[in-house]
C-alpha cells in the first residue's frame, strides 16, 4: 500500500505540470496543499480500517491518498474527465480506490452504498466544490444515505450556517436542515493559500455527525421544513406574515395566528428567534388545528 505523496505545493505543482492540467472554475476547482489540514481532516473523519469512505471530488486525489491509508475502501466521485489519468496515476499505489467519473449531483449514492457495502452506513470525506455544497449535503439527508458522518471542507461562511442557532444573523433554513439530521462541529478554519488556486473566501471543515433519531419528533417533516422555508424567504416579516405568503402552505390566516399564540412566544414573533424543537411544535399545531377544522 502506498503512502501519501501529495499535500505539499511543490509535488502538487510537479503532477499538474506533468499532465498539463489546467484548472476549471466551472468545477470550483481549489486543490488542497497544506499536509496539516489535510492531517486535520483525516482525523476529525475518525476512519478505520472498517469503513468505506465515499469522497466527492477528489481532485488529483491528495485527500484520497490519505483517505486510502486509513480506511478499507474508498469510492472517490469526480466530474472533470481530465483528473482520471491523474488519479490513475497518484493512486496507482492503492489497492483499495475505486474511481468513478461522474456528476455526484446525478449518481445514486443509495445504490451505490448498496452495492461497494452491503448498504451498511459510509463515511463522507470531501474538500466540497463550493458551487453545490447545499445541494450535494441536503441530498445526503434528504435522501436517506446511510452515513456515519459527513466531514467536509465548505466556505467559513457557509460552516457558520450550518453550526449556528437562533439569534444569529447567520441562522436560517439551512441550519435547521442540517441540525435536524445531524450534530454539526467546526473542526478547524482554513485560510485560502492552503489551496492552489486560491478562493476568494475562507473555508472551515466541519464534521456533521448524524442522530441516529432526530432530536424533535414532528408528525409531518416535509410540511415542517415548507414551514422553516417559509419563515426565512421574507426575514424581515413577522412569522406570521411569512406563512400567510407562501403559496407552498394552505392555511388559514385564523389558523395560523392560533398556532402562533400556542407557541406563547407573542404574534408579531419572526421566524429567526425560533429553535428546531418551536418549528417542530409549531407544524403540529398546525396540523391539529386543520383536524379539528375538518373534524378528523
Ligand atoms: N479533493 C481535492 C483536493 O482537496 O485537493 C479537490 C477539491 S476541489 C475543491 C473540488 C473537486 O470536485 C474538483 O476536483 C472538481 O473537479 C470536483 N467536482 C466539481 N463538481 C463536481 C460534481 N458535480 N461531481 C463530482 N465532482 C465534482
Amino acid at each position: 500500500m502506498g503512502r501519501p505523496t501529495l499535500g505539499n505545493p511543490q509535488n502538487t505543482i510537479e503532477i499538474l505540470q506533468k499532465y498539463r492540467f489546467s484548472f476549471q472554475k466551472k468545477f470550483g476547482q481549489n486543490f488542497l496543499i497544506d499536509t496539516h489540514v489535510l492531517d486535520k481532516i483525516i482525523c476529525a473523519a475518525d476512519i478505520g480500517k472498517d469503513d468505506m469512505v465515499l469522497e466527492i471530488g477528489p481532485g488529483i486525489g491528495t485527500m484520497t491518498q490519505y483517505l486510502a491509508a486509513a480506511a478499507g475502501k474508498v469510492i472517490a466521485v469526480e466530474i472533470d474527465k481530465n483528473l482520471i489519468p491523474i488519479l490513475e496515476d497518484t493512486l496507482a499505489g492503492y489497492d483499495n480506490v475505486r474511481i468513478l467519473n461522474e456528476d455526484i449531483l446525478k449518481v445514486d449514492i443509495r445504490e451505490l452504498v448498496e452495492k461497494e457495502n452491503g448498504g451498511n452506513p459510509i463515511k463522507v470525506v470531501a474538500n466540497l466544490p463550493y458551487y453545490i455544497t447545499t445541494p450535494i449535503i441536503m441530498g445526503l439527508f434528504e435522501e436517506h444515505v446511510p452515513v456515519v458522518s459527513i466531514t467536509v471542507m465548505v466556505q467559513k461562511e457557509v460552516a457558520d450556517r450550518m453550526q449556528t442557532g437562533p439569534g444569529s444573523k447567520d441562522y436560517g433554513a439551512l441550519s435547521l436542515a442540517v441540525q435536524y439530521y445531524a450534530e454539526p462541529y467546526i473542526v478547524a478554519n482554513v485560510p485560502p493559500n492552503c489551496f492552489m488556486p486560491r478562493p476568494k473566501v475562507g473555508s472551515a471543515v466541519i464534521r456533521l455527525t448524524r442522530y441516529e433519531k432526530p432530536p424533535v419528533k414532528v408528525s409531518d417533516e416535509r410540511l415542517m421544513f415548507d414551514i422553516i422555508r417559509a419563515s426565512f424567504n421574507q426575514r424581515r416579516k413577522t412569522l406570521a406574515n411569512g406563512l400567510n405568503n407562501s403559496d407552498k402552505l394552505d392555511f388559514s390566516k385564523e389558523a395560523i395566528m392560533k398556532a402562533i399564540e400556542c407557541l406563547g412566544k407573542g404574534s408579531g414573533v419572526r421566524g429567526e428567534a425560533l429553535a428546531l424543537s418551536d418549528f417542530a411544535r409549531l407544524t403540529d399545531f398546525l396540523i391539529l388545528g386543520n383536524q379539528s377544522r375538518t373534524g378528523n
